[in-house]
């Protein structure tokens, strides 16, 4: 018996539903009663082009059956490499349809970053972005297991497309590769047999590097995201005849579940705009009036900071959520202000597949005195979190330790990684590396953190990464990476490296060196030489020391 089964967060369940009851047994389900409920209504908005629910199943089904006459078999896994575009959707569905996983990977990632995940995910086709193929891809694909790409323009949907916005895209075709579209046309009137697709059968495999810092595929199975997507439908309390903003990028578990699968749910069209680019956003909102969305808030700050931005362009919304990073209480008001709107609050991680935390609907979320955090919300129904110190048992409301969740949207595991699985999810329960406690009223807080993550802008930077990357380059001797406070990202990455004797660098070309070879998310925005890294006696850096700014 502990103090959580009081579970004194029930109480602020106020209005919410207090429990989570899914109607469907796998994700391809509920998109199917959409599809039966209005098969004409928009499922992907994107500029001036819509694809309709029935456009959507025609095209899936197209997919799927190419996919499945290509040797792709239940169970495999298929990556897509593409940015907020409606192909993605289709994808999904597809990978869906032919009883198979979807390998989301982020756009940016480089050719270094590609190739892992194709490699540990053991992906067997691949859809990319024509323009990210011939960067990328081209040269990584044929040391994987790809054995199929298809390559999308990504304007297939768009009639008009915005110079601004595809500057990058090509048009052109690749040896090796096959035109999505046209492999669509192929197989069209094709129909794959029907999958059988269990509560535990892997949905999508998202890749996180947890807690440690190596990237782990976190399996997130159907039962999962058919939870999570009516958790957020449920609490966020969904308008009829609304529909979803897609802000935050839709390989991240927050735009595959807050965003497609929620609009597969609900059903509501899902509004894309390629990618965040503030002024094109701010336009989409005006000409598709959303009424719903979730993103990380800088993302939320940068349109309010926009010179075009005006309040109106926030009128149609009913509800919106911040989730992949902290709000300050200061975001927070100044967004109510902006807006006239509340902004809730999701936490969550990639293994919670979104969110384990919520604010309830129409409840400000309290700020803790002493430390000036903002509330993060209350555990998300039929959810249990646990405050745990550092001996695994449960610490008393009020106290800090690791926020550790049990429920129905913790993931299976980390996909071919049994040793991490049981590090991070022992016994299913998953360890956020998030430390923090729980108010009387069953209200987290989160104030620090036991892992080494920083959390640029929401986009999650490990330090090992960045450091074997430094560590390359021949000049570098040692090289210790750490999150610092930066106005517009809440963190950026900051480097200290001690160069080997004899040999010379300046931070420039170290930046430059890093910036070549990974996300651009990740690369330090600063490198300071030093001439050694604080170490404790037994030689683990002092990243503390290195945080707080003070000099070696
Ligand atoms: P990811 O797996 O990319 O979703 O990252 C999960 C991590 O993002 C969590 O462990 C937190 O450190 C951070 N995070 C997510 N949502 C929030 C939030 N609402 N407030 C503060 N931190 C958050």
């Amino acid at each position: 018996m502990t103090v959580y089964d009081d579970r004194p967060w029930l109480r602020l369940y106020g209005r919410q539903p207090g429990e989570i009851h899914p109607a469907h047994r796998n994700a391809l389900d509920m998109f199917r009663a959409g599809l039966a409920q209005d098969p004409e209504g928009d499922a992907v908005r994107y500029f001036d082009g819509a694809l309709s629910r029935r456009e959507l199943d025609e095209q899936s089904d197209a997919l799927a059956s190419g996919l499945l006459a290509s040797g792709f078999a239940p169970g495999d896994r298929l990556a897509v490499y593409l940015q907020n575009v409606p192909q993605f959707v289709v994808a999904v569905i597809a990978a869906w349809k032919a009883g198979g996983v979807l390998v989301s990977i982020n756009p940016m990632s480089r050719a270094r970053e590609l190739t892992y995940l194709l490699q540990d995910s053991g992906a067997t086709a691949l859809i990319a972005l024509e323009s990210l193929y011939d960067e990328v891809a081209r040269d990584v694909v044929p040391d994987s297991s790809v054995r199929l790409v298809l390559t999308t323009s990504g304007l297939e949907h768009h009639s008009h497309p915005d110079p601004r916005l595809f500057a990058d895209l090509t048009r052109q075709r690749h040896e090796g590769t096959t035109d999505l579209a046209a492999f669509i046309d192929e197989h069209r009137g094709e129909v794959p047999p029907a999958a059988t697709l269990a509560p535990t059968d892997v949905a999508f495999l998202t890749y996180t590097s947890g807690t440690t810092g190596v990237p782990k595929g976190a399996m997130n199975t159907h039962g999962n995201v058919v939870f999570t997507a009516t958790a957020y439908r449920d609490w966020a309390r969904f308008q009829p005849g609304g529909s979803v903003f897609g802000i935050a990028p839709l390989f991240h578990i927050t735009g595959l579940i807050g965003h497609v699968a929620v609009s597969l749910l609900a059903p509501m069209p899902l509004v894309l705009a390629y990618r965040f680019e503030p002024g094109v956003v701010l336009d989409a909102l005006r000409q598709h009036r959303p009424t719903y969305t979730i993103g990380a808030v800088t993302a939320l700050n940068a349109l309010l900071n926009h010179p075009d931005f005006t309040r109106d362009h926030f009128s149609s919304f009913t509800s919106v959520y911040s989730g992949g990073a902290p709000i300050s209480p200061t975001a927070e008001r100044a967004f109510a202000e902006a807006t006239g709107l509340q902004l809730h609050n999701a936490y969550g991680l990639t293994e919670t597949t979104s969110p384990m935390t919520l604010t309830p609907f129409g409840t400000p979320s309290p700020v803790d005195p002493t430390s000036g955090a903002l509330s993060v919300g209350v555990p998300v129904p039929s959810t249990v979190v646990r405050i745990q110190g550092d001996d695994g048992a449960d610490v008393a409301l009020g106290e800090v330790g690791e926020i550790v969740a049990e429920g129905p949207q913790v993931v299976a595991g980390y996909w071919g990684k049994p040793e991490e699985t049981a590090a991070g999810l022992p016994g299913g329960a998953l360890r956020s590396g998030d430390v923090g406690f729980m108010n009387d009223d069953g209200w987290i807080f989160i104030v620090d953190r036991k892992k080494d993550m920083i959390n640029a802008a929401g986009y999650k930077v490990w330090p090992r990464e960045v450091e074997d990357v430094l560590a390359e380059h021949p000049a570098v001797r040692e090289a210790a990476v750490v999150g610092v406070p930066d106005e517009k990202r809440g963190e950026t990455v900051k480097a200290f490296v001690s160069l080997k004797d004899g040999r010379s660098a300046t931070a420039e070309e170290l930046i430059a060196h890093c910036k070549e070879r990974m996300a651009a998310y990740k690369y330090p925005r600063q490198v300071e030489l030093v001439d050694e890294l604080p170490k404790t006696v037994t030689g683990k850096i002092l990243r503390r020391e290195l945080r707080g700014g003070r000099q070696p």
